[in-house]
């Protein structure tokens, strides 16, 4: 028999403690500490509990936590004397059947890892699927971690014990994430379509109207139709639109999604994630036979990225009437035009039809995004679910330092006109301006002595600027400062210089009634609500130039790290996703 929640909120401390058994690797400490929180509204709301009980108890009980862990392959699991938790988890991974190399490799990793940290490594090997990584998965993700920070290993660590609890907990519960693993293998099996050039080495890069973008544009609109979507087309840019009718088919919708082109060997859920999960809701309206009182369109952006043309959100600015003409003129990289990929893909290519696809707001309620966040916050907060209160206004400039090249070991301190030590020290001011105000950024992340010796003082520094902020007074008035400063520093040292703007995108605050909706719909799942900027721009932001937009985060593993293959998320944070999708839409329905 499957636990329930109603058994545990109603088991006295011992009996709560042995239902958790197992859990956490011999630590029933945690589930005793646990006890004090209940009831729990939901399962995520006891994992969260369980989190916040390691949290709390400091680093030599979260360290004798790990050390209770067994090794990957070790002696215990040779002489079979792992829980038996891990002895199934192991087995599953397949790490029973290691050859004798594989076997050799991992022994030898074992003993570098504890060498260098001190405490043995953890890693969830059923993975983000729960089905079980593979060796070769398991023995790259090892030599990855062992080049790691301490710090950071640490609260890897940490963050994989979480891992591996949750599963269990799912496994005690007779809990499976359906609707998670549905959008996790739409994701893989998308990510099966990628660009030569990459596909070979295993990469995904999707660029705007190649064959693998057709082909994941005709993938996604066989997943829509049978999802059942009531209409599903690809428009004069290759966005893909599919629409669930509301109850009126005339009813207003509302607007969703995000894109499905890549970066260069990028990670699988960048903007792809935004547009299954509420193709997800879609499918189980559908099999409910439910209307709701409004209807629903998912657009899949053909192009968010600006990789092979100089034009991002090439897909929600056509949404908004903010398709430059002048883009179907542009070159790609091999001298083809914009127009010509269009007509390739048979598309029509002129500006009449594209013209046609701007929206009128009027028939809108207005536009949610579900993305990874490709952000550390919510990963370092153990947190599945972040909500975005603005999309961060940003501005670039690319910037130039002159001075005065000379011999550096005939001209004396005191005499030089050194760029680069210019630009440095303004890199520095720079990033204390930043860390003093909250929720601004900047970033240098250009510098460069142009046709620089060892032997000679840099009489030029090229240098670029980032700054971001999730207003444009905060983001204009560190622009303000940064620029006074470089002035000050160049006038001190004798220098000249000249700063271009090369970008300017204005803040886009969440619509505060969307935002709280968001904000609902987290803690009806009993998760706490994080609220935070976006650093990145997103297709919300476009949108949100015509109508009312708000965005929910979802945590990405790995610090984060996005715009890599190695971005990723799990089933069961993606499940939270689209149930918070699911409680947005019956939030609405309650209140159309
Ligand atoms: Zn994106």
């Amino acid at each position: 028999m499957p636990l329930t929640l109603a058994q545990l909120n109603a088991a006295s401390q011992p009996e709560f403690v042995a239902l958790l058994d197992g859990t956490y690797e011999h630590s029933p400490w945690i589930a005793e500490r646990a006890w004090h929180r209940r009831p729990f509204a939901s399962l995520a709301a006891l994992k969260r509990a369980l989190v916040e009980v390691l949290r709390d108890a400091g680093r030599d009980a979260q360290l004798a936590l790990i050390r209770a862990h067994p090794e990957l392959a070790g002696k215990a699991m040779v002489a079979k004397t792992l829980t038996a938790e891990s002895t199934h988890e192991q087995g599953k991974a397949g790490l029973t059947d290691c050859t004798p190399d594989e076997f050799a490799k991992i022994q030898r990793l074992n003993a570098e890892y504890n060498a260098k940290f001190g405490w043995p490594f953890i890693l969830a090997v059923r993975g983000p699927r729960g089905t079980g990584l593979t060796r070769a998965e398991i023995i790259a993700t090892f030599e990855r971690r062992l080049a790691g920070h301490p710090d950071f290993e640490f609260a890897e660590c940490l963050r994989h014990v979480h891992r591996i609890a949750e599963i269990r907990l799912n496994d005690k519960f007779g809990v499976t994430p359906e609707l998670g693993n549905l959008v996790w293998d739409w994701a893989e099996e998308l990510a099966t379509e990628s660009d030569p050039g990459f596909k070979e080495h295993g990469q995904l890069t999707v660029t705007y109207l190649t064959d693998a973008h057709r082909a994941c544009a005709r993938r996604l609109q066989a997943w829509m139709k049978h999802a059942g979507f009531d209409e599903v087309s690809i428009d004069a840019v290759g966005n893909v639109v599919g629409v669930y009718h509301g109850r009126d088919a005339g009813a207003r919708r509302l607007l969703t999604g995000s894109h499905y082109d890549t970066v260069r060997n990028a990670g699988k859920y960048d903007g792809r994630l935004g547009i299954f999960v509420p193709m997800a809701c879609v499918r189980e309206l559908h099999r409910a036979g439910r209307r709701l009182p409004f209807g629903l369109e998912v657009v899949a952006f053909a192009e968010e990225e600006g990789q092979r043309y100089k034009a991002t959100f090439l897909g929600s600015g056509a949404l908004t009437g903010h398709f430059d003409p002048a883009w179907l003129d542009q070159a790609d990289a091999d001298g083809v035009t914009m127009r010509d990929a269009m007509r390739a893909a048979g598309l029509p290519g002129t500006m009449d039809a594209i013209a046609a696809l701007k929206r009128d707001p009027a028939r809108y309620l207005g536009f949610v995004e579900v993305h990874i966040e490709q952000g550390p916050v919510l990963n370092e907060l153990d947190l599945p679910l972040g909500v975005v209160t603005s999309i961060n206004g940003g501005r670039r400039f690319l910037g130039e330092v002159v001075g005065m090249a000379s011999h550096a070991g005939t001209t004396p301190m005191d005499r030089r006109r050194d760029a680069a030590v210019a630009v440095a020290q303004l890199a520095v001011y720079l990033e204390r301006r930043a860390a003093a105000v909250p929720d601004v950024v900047g970033t240098m992340g250009q510098l460069e002595v142009p046709a620089g010796s060892i032997n000679v003082v840099p009489g030029r520094c090229r240098f670029s600027l980032d700054i971001r902020a999730t207003t444009d007074a905060a983001r204009d008035a560190c622009v303000a400062d940064v620029t006074a400063e470089l002035e000050r520093i160049c006038r001190q040292r004798g220098l000249t210089c000249v700063l271009e703007e090369t970008m300017r995108a204005a803040a886009a605050p969440s619509d505060p009634v969307w935002q709280r909706r968001w904000e609902n719909a987290v803690a009806a799942l009993g998760l706490p609500v994080h609220r935070m900027p976006s650093g990145a721009g997103h297709d919300a932001m476009k949108l949100h130039e015509v109508m009312p937009q708000a965005m929910l985060f979802v945590r990405g593993l790995n610090a984060g790290i996005s715009h890599n293959p190695l971005e990723s998320s799990t089933n069961d944070d993606i499940e939270l996703a689209v149930r918070a999708f699911q409680h947005l839409l019956d939030q609405l329905a309650e209140t159309a």
